[in-house]
């Protein structure tokens, strides 16, 4: 969805709620406010997560309304974009329009998404046309163009490339590369998960990369449900958990064999 119409949308949405529910939407507008403000002041980043598609309306609209107030002059807020949902890429042209226009720093976390199957089935049992891509080579196609997309607007749009995809990672690096910018330009940065991939992250480190593990902490009760999403992608997803497993029995053997094992 395009992001001026999703402003639109979403007036319209708060003129239908009851006013206890237009007080609630206030209040958690202005817990946000305080934690972006606060942010802001400590000169540190906050990174709103995507959800499934049924509720990120109101996490965009308010997302991008604290980018408009607090990435003006250095980048606080960054919004999460999911290439797996066939609408993103064109969301993603939308808010580097709407950032430009309006003269703010866009921040986002590119991402492919973690609620496929759970959309597909809800998607399937309310009779509405899915929002996922139909297959991963389109999720892909879309993610790497995103990269294309943000390296060529980096001077308006600040990156994160929050993937275990070495393709993607890589390509990242490479546009830079041919754009003669630093690896480590101050609008772009790369993430993985704690706990896996640390083959990638250890590289784009030693490639002079900005590069985090992105830690969940939190109540067990939504802490619990995360890393059970993240074991079912790592089961599901063809390939990765191989790929990484096969890294480390291939380290465990060259340790062996140099007898530098600790
Ligand atoms: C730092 C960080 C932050 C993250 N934050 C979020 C977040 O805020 N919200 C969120 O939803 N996820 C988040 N994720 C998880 C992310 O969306 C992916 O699920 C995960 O990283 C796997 O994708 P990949 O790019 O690493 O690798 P890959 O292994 O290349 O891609 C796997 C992904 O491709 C997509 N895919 C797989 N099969 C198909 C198919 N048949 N059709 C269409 N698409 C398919 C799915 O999105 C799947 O997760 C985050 C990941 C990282 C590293």
């Amino acid at each position: 969805m395009q992001a001026g119409s999703l402003m639109k949308r979403f007036a319209v949405a708060l003129e239908q709620l009851t006013e206890e529910e237009k007080k609630e939407w206030l209040r958690v507008r202005d817990r946000i406010h305080l934690i972006c403000s606060i942010a802001s002041g400590l000169k540190i980043g906050v990174l709103v997560d995507a959800e499934e598609t049924w509720i990120q309306d109101p996490v965009d609209v308010l997302t991008m309304q604290m980018m408009d107030e607090f990435n003006k002059t250095r980048v606080v807020v960054f919004n999460t974009i999911q290439l797996y949902r066939h609408d993103r890429f064109s969301f993603l042209k939308d808010s580097i329009e709407a950032a430009e226009q309006r003269g703010f720093v866009l921040g986002v976390k590119l991402v492919r998404g973690a609620y496929m199957e759970k959309e597909r089935t809800r998607a399937e049992a309310g009779g509405y046309p899915s929002p996922i891509q139909a297959d991963k080579a389109s999720t892909d196609r879309d993610y790497n163009a995103a990269i294309h997309l943000c390296v060529e607007h980096i001077a308006n749009v600040s990156f994160i490339v929050a993937s275990h995809n070495e393709n993607s990672n890589l390509l990242a690096t490479e546009l830079l590369d041919k754009k003669g910018l630093p690896h480590k330009h101050p609008h772009v940065h790369f993430s993985q998960l704690y706990g896996m991939s640390d083959n990638i992250t250890f590289n784009l480190a030693r490639a002079g990369c900005s590069v985090s593990k992105y830690l969940p902490f939190g109540p067990i009760r939504d802490v619990i449900p995360y890393l059970m999403r993240r074991a079912q992608e790592n089961s599901s997803v063809a390939g990765q958990t191989g790929r990484e497993l096969g890294l480390i029995n291939k380290e465990i053997t060259r340790r062996k064999k140099f007898n530098v094992q600790r």
